[in-house]
């Protein structure tokens, strides 16, 4: 008996290794938590056609939109994890863990990691029609229509929630949130002059901006970006605390073979040294990390040392989501 169970285990983890040796053979899925059209939809795309020459299998994106982007990393944590089901997330995986009291899954705890793949900054933009035409005229429009103006974002635990919730605390007032499934949809209601302001990666907000279809505020890097050079930092202008970088890293379920992500890890490396996809980045605003962060070992102590970070500063704006 106790033979027949070694043997069956024996039998078990080869047909495991070959399968990792094999993989990938069929697509593999990049779960992203936000709707089509938003800027991590973007990366994502851009990302997965970059893995899928080194793969020698398409790279497929899936759509998990929830408010908060929670849906799909507790998919991806349930998946099988062989390497089909991978999912890409942003800066919300380091601050999930605080603001909700139940999210489902644990970001330090329930993946593998493959590495990180770049950071973007975002920019505080408003509807066409929104009279203040520069940041301090938008204050001063906040303070006198407090009641009416609202801000979007894609929910509790999204980038733009917690650049919002930033923004909010360093102007000391509160406005009305307005809550979508990402900031794509986010984005078509804001052109269309249904939600006031919003604050949203340059991947998405480049080309609205240059196209003259909202109005921008300001940056929330330290420095203003090469895409957008007449687009002043929040910083430069006098707002202090705003200022926040929104890194995307790529996981796998628990339990992924390691030999499965040596491969994934080898594709997203090659992807990200890959000069159209570089370029591509580049004319959205964003930076790729450098070689050697992107691989599991610096996903891991970024992730940590956002958590670490973002914690105290969300404790202390006192939002919860249950
Ligand atoms: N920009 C969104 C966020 O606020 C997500 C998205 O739609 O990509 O996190």
């Amino acid at each position: 008996m106790i033979k027949r169970l070694w043997l069956g285990g024996f039998a078990l983890a080869f047909a495991a290794a070959a399968a990792a040796q094999d993989y990938p053979s069929r697509a593999v899925t990049m779960m992203v938590p936000y709707a089509a059209g938003g800027p991590t939809d973007t990366v994502a795309r851009v990302l997965a056609q970059g893995m899928t020459k080194p793969l020698g299998q398409t790279v497929v994106v899936e759509n998990r939109p929830s408010a908060g982007g929670i849906l799909a990393p507790q998919l991806v944590k349930n998946a099988k994890p062989d390497g089909y089901t991978i999912l890409i997330h942003h800066i919300g995986m380091a601050t999930i863990p605080t603001l909700y009291r139940n999210a489902g899954f644990d970001p330090l705890a329930d993946f593998e990691y493959i590495g990180l793949v770049n950071e973007v900054p975002m920019t505080l933009i408003g509807k066409p029609t929104l009279p203040a035409k520069d940041l301090k005229e938008l204050l001063a429009y906040i303070k006198a229509n407090k009641d009416k103006v609202n801000l979007a974002n894609a929910g509790i635990g999204a980038a733009s929630h917690l650049c919002g919730l930033l923004f909010l605390s360093a102007i000391q007032t509160d406005l009305t949130t307005v809550p979508y499934k990402g900031t794509g949809p986010a984005m078509n209601d804001l052109v269309g002059g249904q939600v006031d302001i919003l604050c949203d990666q340059t991947t998405s907000t480049t080309g609205q901006i240059k196209a003259g279809k909202v109005k921008v505020y300001g940056l929330t890097s330290k420095k203003r970006l090469a895409s957008l050079p007449d687009v002043p930092t929040l910083d430069e202008q006098g707002l202090k605390g705003a200022e926040v970088g929104i890194w995307h890293g790529l996981y796998a379920p628990k339990g992924t073979p390691k030999p499965v992500i040596d491969k994934l890890v080898a594709a997203l490396q090659q992807a990200l040294k890959d000069p159209a996809v570089g370029a591509k980045f580049t004319e959205l605003g964003a930076v790729t990390f450098p070689p050697d962060q992107q691989n599991p070992a610096a996903l891991q102590k970024h992730l940590k040392a956002e958590v670490d970070k973002w914690a105290p500063i969300i404790k202390k704006a006192g939002v919860y989501a249950d």
